[in-house]
């Protein structure tokens, strides 16, 4: 069976970021597999922070809760690291655990964020982890792990033709032109 892997910083990122490519997939008979890093707890939870008597684990449990259903209902499978958010805070577990997953699901792609992404530093580090057990993995197993990573089109500075420097977020066609795809392939 052929499968595919997507690395997330935060929830909310696999489900708009991703949740096309995924559902497609897992109806094409891929193996899905999200791996999600954090639960988003700090960056991306500002509503359930708003229920009363909010705590960081309830808040958590929730947050869980909601990328297990999307999960779901886009046919894939989901494992968290719980790692924590805003900074990502990634140990040698965490690490071998991905290496682990790479060596076991032999993915076919791999889906993650941007390279650079000025507005959010979850997302680069999140890339780099991606990136980073990609190549341990297939170092020293007897199942080689090669597979092509494609992170999503940076974040990136522009300079105005005034001179300003503005942000730009990546896949507005009008200000990408030039800067090559939407996927790029590492
Ligand atoms: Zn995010």
């Amino acid at each position: 069976m052929k499968t595919g892997l997507v690395v997330t910083a935060h929830p909310g990122d696999f489900v708009w970021r991703a949740g096309g490519a995924i559902a497609l997939h897992a109806k094409r008979g891929y193996r899905m597999k999200i791996v999600c890093l954090s639960y988003g707890e700090r960056g991306e939870s500002q509503f359930a922070w708003k229920e009363p008597g909010a705590t960081m684990a309830s808040v958590k449990a929730g947050r869980e809760d909601e990328a297990e259903r999307a999960a779901k209902m886009l046919g894939a499978e989901i494992e968290f690291f719980d790692c924590g958010d805003y900074p990502l805070k990634l140990n040698e577990t965490h690490f071998d655990r991905m290496v682990d997953i790479y060596r076991e699901l032999n993915p076919s792609f791999v889906l993650t964020h941007a390279l650079e992404d000025p507005y959010n530093f979850d997302h680069p580090d999140a890339a780099h982890f991606a990136q980073q057990t990609r190549v341990v993995a297939s170092h020293g197993s007897q199942a080689r792990c090669e597979v092509s990573i494609f992170c999503a089109a940076g974040v990136f500075v522009r300079a105005a033709p005034a001179g300003d420097v503005q942000f730009q977020a990546a896949g507005d066609p009008q200000h990408r032109r030039g800067l090559g795809d939407q996927a790029q392939e590492l």
